[in-house]
């Protein structure tokens, strides 16, 4: 019998580059710089809270939500490096306890943010923004260095 890894998106970002990375929104008028560019923790959420607020920026003009979106936590050791203007806090009601910072300009989520986090770190999905992974550049770097390699030994 396959024994059917439990989903642990962590090992996909072992390669992941600690160099600070810049998220935008979609459109590209806020953004901020995380300084360790490596996600602490991946994870898939299918909670309501977080496919509800999802829904409700893609029908005011946000990004697509995906099935299950794929979250991950970062360290809260950011700076913003511009469209503070077009920030804005969203609560999914009054009685709930995530923050979820949204741009005005395109309905992105930009952070969120739950007391459970202690302000250590932040959740960010990444169909609700954009994030620059540095995975695929490398992929492409490894792949030219063997054509090369192969290319030498002609
Ligand atoms: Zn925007
Ligand atoms: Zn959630």
């Amino acid at each position: 019998m396959i024994n059917p890894k439990p989903f642990d998106s962590d090992e996909l970002y072992d390669n992941c580059s600690s160099d600070p990375k810049q998220v935008t929104c979609i459109c590209g008028k806020v953004a901020f710089s995380i300084f360790n560019g490596r996600v602490r923790k991946a994870r898939e959420c299918a909670c309501n809270d977080c496919y509800q607020h999802m829904k409700w920026c893609r029908a005011v003009g946000g990004p697509d939500v995906p099935p299950i979106p794929h979250g991950g936590y970062w360290d809260n050791d950011i700076q913003l490096d511009r469209g503070e203007e077009n920030l804005m806090v969203v609560m999914l009601r009054e009685s709930g306890r995530s923050r979820r910072l949204v741009s005005k300009c395109c309905y992105s989520t930009l952070i969120i943010d739950h007391p459970g986090y202690k302000q250590l770190s932040f959740l960010l999905f990444e169909n609700a923004c954009k994030i620059p992974w540095d995975r695929p550049v490398r992929v492409f770097s490894r792949e030219f260095l063997g054509i090369l390699w192969k290319w030498m030994k002609v």
